[in-house]
């Protein structure tokens, strides 16, 4: 949960915490996928003003970007979206490990992952560990990664000139079509 620094006009945690579930926060040892112990869901932080300091740094990207919109509010979509160097992560709450299919959210998931390859940038969708990389042609299921872990997005030329786009595990372990493997 954030600070005021950098919040885009009109928009507020709220009712919303769900980064205090889906994310983990080393000061407090606590793992992503666990609801903070210091959270109380729909309503705040037990430790607000006390806080550590990554609570008061993080701002989702529904927070910061005032042309999303409301749909994709984290509490509502079950989706908190994060602004990463090299492109976006959709951190999906495991309990609804299917959010990031419905719409408006794959749509615009595939829209910004055309624009951000030509750009070398990436779009990942995690559920817990499980990481889907978000390519125009298919959704690449890369199974568990651990957060340090690298996702490579390769290209090759198809016979029409169009450029095709694979993603792999930087260790070398196989990926499938996300529409046949099984949530986490
Ligand atoms: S996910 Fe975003 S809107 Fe929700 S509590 Fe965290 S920073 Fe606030
Ligand atoms: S300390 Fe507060 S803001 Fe930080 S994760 Fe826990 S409940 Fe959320």
């Amino acid at each position: 949960m954030s600070d005021a620094a950098t919040i885009a006009p009109g928009r507020s945690c709220g009712s919303c915490t769900l980064c205090c579930k889906v994310l983990a926060i080393d000061e407090l040892h606590k793992p992503h996928g666990e609801w903070c112990p210091h959270a109380k869901p729909g309503r705040g932080c037990a430790i607000y003003t006390e806080r550590p300091g990554s609570c008061r740094e993080f701002h989702c990207g529904w927070l910061v970007s005032p042309g999303l919109s409301q749909e994709w509010f984290p509490a509502s979509s079950k989706i908190v979206l994060m602004y990463v160097e090299n492109g976006i992560t959709a951190v999906v709450d495991a309990g609804r490990p299917d959010a990031w299919k419905s719409p408006p959210f794959y749509q615009q998931l595939k829209t910004w992952s055309a624009a951000f390859l030509q750009h070398n940038r990436q779009v990942l969708v995690r559920v817990g560990n499980r990481t889907i990389a978000i390519l125009p042609e298919e959704d690449a299921d890369l199974g568990q990664m651990g957060p340090g872990e690298r996702v490579i997005i390769e290209t090759a030329q198809a016979p029409t000139g169009k450029t095709l786009y694979r993603a792999r595990r930087a260790d070398g372990a196989p990926s499938k079509n996300a529409d046949e493997s099984r949530a986490p």
